[in-house]
């Protein structure tokens, strides 16, 4: 239940939607007492929005730090947050299915406003070292572009008293890698290479990149000088 309250102080009931301001002969309406008419019921979301300052405050951090921000590639999450002028500081968790490798550099950039990230999770496809023709980045690499945001990160946990380590706020999740689950041997040359998908293969292979990665980082993160 919202409970707008007026500049003067006492509740305004107007917008105040109970069970009885309702009626199945008036849907999406509420009974306005004042003017004894029905109304159109304003959106419940804007409204929380709308009350007053703290709420709004209140209600954008659960809307950007509760919620996972999902996109289909990395470069499509770096035009959002060129592009959006909300407040990306707030966001907390990234998802992101299809890394590409060509446009890492603006990404991390384009992630650094960001400073109360705690998680982006990217599928492991664009990271595989087993793809023949487009390898995903080395450990050197990722550290190389993701040290500017982990110095933001690491600045921003350590004033607010967070023990998390910025090292892992990368997660690279397992995706069906064929090339990871690769038995042939023909790993330089995939266009000749038949083999299926075997779980039990590739699992292991995306685990340990995954932890060599995160191993380079956190070394990077303790090399930091604070
Ligand atoms: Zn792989
Ligand atoms: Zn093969």
């Amino acid at each position: 239940m919202i409970n707008p309250v007026n500049y003067t102080g006492p509740r305004r009931q107007r917008y105040v939607a109970n069970a009885r301001s309702r009626k199945a002969q008036h849907p999406g309406q509420i009974y306005d007492s004042s003017i004894r008419r029905w109304i159109q019921e304003p959106p419940r979301v804007t409204v929380v929005l709308l009350t007053c300052k703290l709420a709004h405050a209140e209600a954008e951090e659960v809307l950007y730090g509760c919620n996972t921000f999902s996109f289909q590639t990395n470069t499509r999450l770096t035009k959002f947050l060129t592009s959006f002028d909300g407040p990306t500081n707030l966001i907390r968790t990234l998802k992101v299915d299809d890394y590409i490798i060509a446009t890492a550099q603006p990404f991390w950039q384009a992630l650094i406003p960001l400073v109360n990230l705690r998680k982006v999770s990217m599928g492991h496809y664009g990271f595989c070292r087993n793809r023949g023709r487009t390898q995903g980045p080395t450990s050197s690499l990722l550290v190389r572009q993701m040290t500017p945001l982990l110095k933001v990160l690491k600045c921003s946990y350590s004033k607010q008293g967070l023990t998390i380590n910025p090292a892992d706020v990368l997660e690279i999740f397992n995706t069906e890698c064929e090339s990871c689950s690769c038995g042939c041997g023909k790993l330089d040359r995939k266009e000749y290479c038949n083999c299926k998908y075997d779980e039990q293969r590739s699992v292991p292979k995306q685990q340990e990149l995954f932890e060599a990665h995160r191993a380079s980082l956190r070394d990077a993160v303790a090399d930091m000088k604070p």
